[in-house]
């Protein structure tokens, strides 16, 4: 393992692996699902070592930090100076490297797009060790037809080692406190229907849904709460009155707690807004609104605990249908994973566009179960590109459904990688094959 600490260090580390025709793996967080950053021969290139917030211009809205740092460290640096980030993923632990080599969606995407969408300009060490940038930050948008910028994201770090990453930024306070309203559903494919209905409405910044198992949703509290008071954020005080205010509504409603809870928290950023707009437009039943600060950063935090619970592994099987399909899909998966003996929790989000929706299967699984686990994940991917799909959009490419996912222009994209990685050393047998 090799821990870079500067943008020459890395060019020096990939012209002497050219030389001595030395495999290289690039590792940011490590958190992706598909085993992109186990190095199976050659060097590792660990990018933690490269982990500064460099430069930060609040009247301009960016920031640049190395792209080693993760998430969570770049957040509370930023909040001490009233600034904020969008796009990350829920998972805080990764870096920002990492995150913009997949690209995934998150938390605040139905407004904010893809991490892509946030990233302004990018420094960019290429195989053969020559440092680049690319993004037009200056013009405030892209250079279409020469700029490279989008060969680097969501290609899993196959086409160069991103070192340094300038990012959109935010004031904090208008950003990262918000107001919510929670509504229940008797199933998930009408919670599904209803998020067109609300985002036509209300035009929510924030819209998720998700279908959580009893068990989950009881411990999930708990570490919430536990998690929050750690963070002393004001979302501590807030969230035993969601468990209290949630029990009580079941109890009101003469209901037994169902064995799935199916969900859609909505709201808008900022303290000014209010969501009444929202509530009219839902169909759902009400059961909670409320104020909150940095939410999904304990939600991310908070999940995170939950799925490595027991030492167990954390599982995600995360794909992307059209909205009219989502609901009979999520239920198809979830008679498959129950099947194969698993019960997972599910989140989506509407994704920017509004005409698709991301689909994450949680779940926490033990050692002996990867194998059952891995197979019921691949007859979803066969099942989703069948419905015109897309898997991995959060994060993790599985190798073996690229070329299906992309269609003919992969071996385009193969050739590419061919002439710019003549000699197959980065991330050699992450998307492409040898
Ligand atoms: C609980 C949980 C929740 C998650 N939630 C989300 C989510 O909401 N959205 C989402 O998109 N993903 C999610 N993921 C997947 C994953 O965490 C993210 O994709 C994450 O951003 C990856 O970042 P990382 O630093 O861990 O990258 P790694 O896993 O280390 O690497 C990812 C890929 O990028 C390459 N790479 C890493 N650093 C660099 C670099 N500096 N330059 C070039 N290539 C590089 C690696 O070789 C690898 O191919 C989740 C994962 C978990 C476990």
């Amino acid at each position: 393992m090799v821990v870079p600490g500067t943008k020459e260090e890395v060019s020096r580390i990939l012209k002497y692996a050219n030389e001595t025709g030395t495999k290289v793996t690039v590792k940011g967080g490590g958190t992706t699902w598909e085993g992109e950053t186990v190095a199976h021969e050659g060097i590792l290139l660990d990018m933690k070592g490269m982990n500064k917030l460099i430069e930060v211009n609040p009247e301009e809205g960016w920031i640049t930090a190395h792209a080693g740092i993760t998430w969570v460290e770049l957040y509370s640096q930023l909040k001490k100076r009233g600034l904020t980030f969008r796009g990350a993923p829920d998972n805080l632990v990764s870096t920002i490297g990492g995150a913009v080599s997949t690209s995934g969606y998150s938390y605040h995407c139905t407004k904010y797009g893809s991490i892509a969408d946030q990233v302004l300009q990018l420094e960019v060490v290429l195989p053969g060790g020559d440092i680049i940038t690319c993004g037009s930050s200056k013009l405030g948008g892209r250079v279409y037809g020469a700029d490279p910028f989008p060969l680097f994201t969501t290609s899993m770090g196959t086409f160069g080692v991103i070192t340094k990453v300038k990012l959109k930024a935010y004031p904090y306070l208008e950003h990262n406190q918000a107001h919510i309203a929670g509504f229940l559903y008797d199933n998930i494919e009408t919670a599904v229907k209803d998020l067109s209905v609300i985002q036509e409405k209300s035009n929510p910044d924030i819209l998720f849904f998700g279908s959580n198992t009893r068990e989950f949703t009881i411990k999930y509290r708990e570490i919430l709460i536990e998690e929050t008071k750690k963070l002393g954020c004001l979302y501590s005080k807030k969230i035993p009155l969601l468990v209290q205010l949630y029990t009580s509504y079941i109890k009101l409603m003469n209901k037994e707690m169902p064995e799935r809870i199916n969900f859609i928290f909505s709201g808008y950023e900022g303290t000014k807004k209010k969501i009444n707009n929202i509530s009219s437009s839902s169909n759902g039943r009400k059961f909670i609104e409320y104020s909150v600060e940095d939410e999904y950063i304990v939600r991310g935090k908070a999940l995170w605990r939950m799925l490595t619970l027991n030492g167990n592994i954390p599982g995600l099987c995360d794909c992307v249908v059209h909205k009219e399909n989502a609901g009979a899909f999520i239920n198809y998966g979830l008679g498959k994973f129950k099947n194969a003996g698993f019960d997972p929790v599910v989140y989506g989000l509407l994704l920017p566009g509004c005409r698709s929706v991301g689909i994450g299967f949680y779940t926490s699984i033990q050692d002996s179960q990867v194998k059952q686990y891995d197979n019921v994940r691949k007859e979803l991917f066969e099942n989703v590109l069948n419905l015109g799909g897309t898997a991995y959009k959060y994060g993790g490419l599985r190798k073996d459904i690229a070329e299906k996912s992309v269609g003919s222009g992969f071996y385009l994209m193969e050739s590419l990688k061919k002439s710019i990685d003549k000699n197959n050393i980065l991330n050699y047998d992450v998307i492409f094959k040898n």
